[in-house]
């Protein structure tokens, strides 16, 4: 028995297995067509108590670590459900850890516990139209008037961003570029903050996706997450639980895709046998269910590091900064991205040639695991963004 399969966590399967069967896959193609899934979805996942999975029951949420979330992630692809979905539903992963860990009790009240019970949708913007990757260079600046902040910028590429009642931002709290990031809570229709465009993507089908654009935005100052000038290191450290997720989706989007390889190659018989029973075939297939199966062993040992409690330093000392759960994992957590992120592109690439031209059409599963996993390596920092992390782990 490994650690994501206790009795407890085979039932989180099972209570995520019924859940997608019932309330996902009759719909899923419909929300692919209207590029959004329903806020009723929201509802419903939170009162099985799947929204709240890896949040604690002091702010809203249902309990559970990091490997819960893991858990739930794994048993949604797995069912027949996408990384597109889990983008869609599951945003508060991002938009709501930095709110959490500051402590501030207006911001849980008015933002988590809502978003946790299904009835608010939450969004995380950091990138901008100029540039992702260097976070420190942010434009969108907000400076103080009174007791409100007034912002002006704008956001790109933002996940739920067109449906989100409110965006936690990044704003540069000094001049532009300078590094002094804050976080803001802004809510949707606060004059100047309007959704510019949906954009069309190629895969995420189901997950809207927004540019931002802030005009002379008024926001409280009481909406600002922790202090001033300390979100770099926020920002930075919640990217762990990203990635990780990111990490999860991609070996189990590779392991779904194996699945289906597997099944069709059964079916399909050439030449007068079925494809499994060509040794050609049956090797591509050993070897994309064994790059998974890696993949997903690496991430669960980095997650389950990630997960343990927080430990001080013998002085008593908190952690250093990068630590995560006391552990320092951030070049672990940037490889297992990179490892599942690798696997995940042979595999749905393999599998879709073993559908043939079946594979290349709407209707085929393996066709939006395809097209869904081309993000993986590109959000939540790209893979050379990851290998820059890993290079400087190394002393380099
Ligand atoms: C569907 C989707 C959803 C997203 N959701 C969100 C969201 O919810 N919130 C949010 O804030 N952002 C979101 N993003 C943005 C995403 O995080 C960024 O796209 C990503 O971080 C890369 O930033 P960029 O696109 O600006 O690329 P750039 O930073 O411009 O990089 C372009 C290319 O150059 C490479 N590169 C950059 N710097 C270096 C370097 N030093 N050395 C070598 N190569 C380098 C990159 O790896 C990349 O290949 C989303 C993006 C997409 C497509």
């Amino acid at each position: 028995m490994t650690i994501v399969d206790t009795p407890e966590r085979r039932q989180l399967r099972e209570l995520t297995r019924a859940f997608v069967t019932r309330e996902v896959l009759p719909h899923l193609a419909d929300w692919e067509r209207s590029g959004e899934v329903p806020r009723s979805l929201h509802e419903t996942a939170a009162r099985v108590g799947l929204l709240g999975i890896g949040f604690p029951e002091s702010v809203g949420g249902s309990g559970g670590d990091l490997l819960d979330s893991i858990v739930v992630t794994e048993e949604i692809i797995r069912s027949g459900g996408s990384s597109g979905l889990i983008a869609a539903l599951f945003t508060h992963g991002i938009a709501l850890p930095h709110i959490i860990a500051a402590q501030d009790e207006h911001l849980i009240d008015t933002y988590v516990r809502p978003t946790l019970g299904g009835t608010m949708i939450g969004a995380l913007a950091i990138t901008e139209p100029d540039g992702g990757s260097d976070v420190a260079a942010i434009r969108t600046c907000a400076v103080r008037d009174g007791d409100h902040y007034v912002v002006n910028g704008a956001k790109t590429y933002i996940t739920s961003g067109v449906r989100a009642d409110f965006v936690t931002t990044a704003v540069c709290t000094d001049f532009p570029g300078s590094g002094s990031l804050s976080l803001l809570v802004i809510d949707k229709g606060t004059p100047g903050f309007t959704v510019g465009r949906r954009l069309e993507k190629l895969g995420w089908h189901c997950s809207d996706t927004a540019e931002l654009s802030f005009v002379d935005v008024r926001v409280p100052m009481v909406n600002r997450v922790g202090p001033e000038d300390t979100a770099f290191l926020a920002v930075m450290q919640q990217f762990a639980a990203e990635r990780l997720s990111l990490a999860t989706q991609a070996y189990a989007t590779a392991q779904r895709c194996v699945d289906l390889a597997v099944r069709w190659c059964r079916d399909r018989s050439t030449f007068g046998r079925p494809l499994a029973s060509r040794q050609l075939v049956r090797h591509r297939l050993a070897e994309m269910h064994t790059r998974a199966e890696a993949a997903r062993a690496y991430v669960h040992e980095v997650a389950e590091r990630v997960a343990r409690p927080l430990q001080l330093g013998a002085s008593g000392a908190a952690p250093r900064p990068g630590a995560v759960g006391g552990q320092p994992v951030v070049t672990e957590v940037a490889m297992a991205k990179n490892v599942a992120v690798a696997a995940c592109d042979h595999v749905v690439d393999a599998a879709l040639q073993l559908h043939g031209g079946f594979g290349y059409l709407r209707d085929a599963e393996v066709e939006r695991h395809y097209r869904d996993a081309r993000i993986l390596g590109i959000g939540g920092g790209t893979t050379e963004i990851m290998n820059e992390i890993i290079a400087k782990g190394m002393g380099l």
